[in-house]
């Protein structure tokens, strides 16, 4: 029996999480549950899964969440989320928050020596020269969830990294990739919360339309797979069928198939070491349509160029990037700036920001809320102009 710690229960990965626990009653159990304030959900959750112990950020949210749980014990606020992970006596934690409010819970989990299967793509962004050689030193696993790197980690076990030539992770292309680009200015947040294979989150949809979401993904390969930025390609893949490619030193390849729901890659990450049943329903062959493949266009997709640069700068660049493009995703959706600015605010935070070799958690989430202040600053001149 595992016992899970789902960080992030309530949003798309936490529930596809659950779901799983309930399909495999007789290996997973569910040790805590946390989120930022859906109350009424994780009521629910708590009474379908029994945890031991539950988070809710909102405190307010949590003392209703107390007064309706009486069985588990409710925390609240940052060090609630903390002490889901350190007092839930985990085998295992989902880590599936949205956005840079993962990295604390994250990096306590690894400190902790409790394996990680990480969704939250932005912590190993951020603090992946921390989190590999802290989880080496802890002997804890960080197993990745995001379908890409689920999908190479299957395919590379048992391989050397010298046998390796290229890593090559599939796109979709988000709902814009056939727009002319001059359309972009007029896109709403709801057309870019459209997205055409996969049903996500608001921050991580939104961020597959800019192809952010592949570049934080090439800076999370790079930390998984110990390869330089220049060795780790994009290509787009509308069909979203091969989650990613490696391409071997002898010239062949592999590929890695699976059906379009991240249950295949969370249950990838849980059942590791081993290979089990998932029971989801497989991939029908013939079902299928056609697999395509397109060059991913750095002019065309900006967010995607900068995300490579700031892989090449290292230190605390990839931090810069994604503070400046959760403030200005975030500024997109609540309707401040237009899609196409999201790429120039990333840039001038950017280029107003030193970049420092990485030193510790404390100066990594520093550099987090200095670089989204300066985002907010350029969105507030861009509404100004
Ligand atoms: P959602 O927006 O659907 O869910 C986010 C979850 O995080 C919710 O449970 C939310 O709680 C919780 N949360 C947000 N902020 C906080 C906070 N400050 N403290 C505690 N809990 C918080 O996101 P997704 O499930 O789509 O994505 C989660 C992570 O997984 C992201 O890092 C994303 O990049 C990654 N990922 C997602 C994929 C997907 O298919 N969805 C695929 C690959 C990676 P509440 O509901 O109360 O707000
Ligand atoms: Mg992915």
């Amino acid at each position: 029996m595992k016992r899970i710690a789902v960080l992030g229960s309530t949003g798309s990965i936490g529930e596809s999480a659950l779901d799983l626990v309930s399909l495999h009653p007789e290996r997973f159990e569910v040790a805590a549950l946390a989120a930022r304030s859906n109350v009424g959900r994780l009521i629910e959750q708590i009474r379908a899964h029994r945890p031991r112990i539950a988070a809710l950020e909102d405190a307010e949210a949590a003392e209703t969440l107390r007064q309706n749980c009486p069985g588990t014990e409710v925390v609240s606020g940052r060090e609630g989320l903390l002490q889901a992970v350190t007092f839930a006596d985990a085998d295992i934690v989902i880590s599936a928050v949205a956005g840079a409010a993962g990295l604390a819970p994250t990096y306590a989990a690894v400190e902790s020596g409790i394996d990680v299967a990480l969704a939250n793509k932005e912590s190993m962004v951020m603090a992946g020269d921390l989190l590999m050689p802290l989880a080496r030193r802890r002997q804890a696993r960080i197993l990745p969830v995001d379908s890409e790197h689920a999908a190479l980690h299957q395919i590379l076990r048992g391989f050397g990294s010298e046998e390796i030539r290229r890593l090559i992770l599939t796109a979709s292309g988000g709902p814009f990739f056939h727009l002319e680009p001059a359309l972009l200015l007029q896109v709403t947040p709801e057309q870019a919360l459209r997205h055409p294979t996969w049903d996500m989150g608001p921050k991580i949809t939104v961020d597959s339309a800019t192809l952010m979401n592949k570049g934080l993904e090439v800076i999370e390969a790079h930390h998984f797979f110990q390869k330089s930025g220049d060795d780790i390609a994009v290509v787009i893949h509308p069909q979203s069928v091969i989650h990613a490619i490696v391409e071997f030193r002898d010239g062949t390849m592999q590929a890695q198939m699976s059906i379009t729901d991240m249950r295949s890659a969370i249950f990838h990450a849980l059942a590791f070491p081993e290979c089990l049943d998932s029971r989801l329903p497989r991939l029908d062959l013939f079902s299928l349509k056609p697999l395509e493949f397109f060059n991913a266009d750095l002019v065309r997709f900006p967010c995607l160029r900068l995300a490579y640069e700031a892989l090449r700068a290292g230190g605390t660049a990839p931090a810069i990037l994604n503070a400046a493009n959760e403030e200005a995703v975030a500024q997109f959706l609540t309707e401040r700036i237009p899609f196409s600015a999201i790429p120039n605010v990333i840039e001038t935070v950017l280029q107003a920001s030193v970049v420092e070799p990485v030193a510790d958690l404390e100066q990594l989430l520093e550099t987090d809320r200095i670089a989204r202040r300066r985002a907010t600053r350029a969105c507030q001149t861009l509404t100004d102009a």
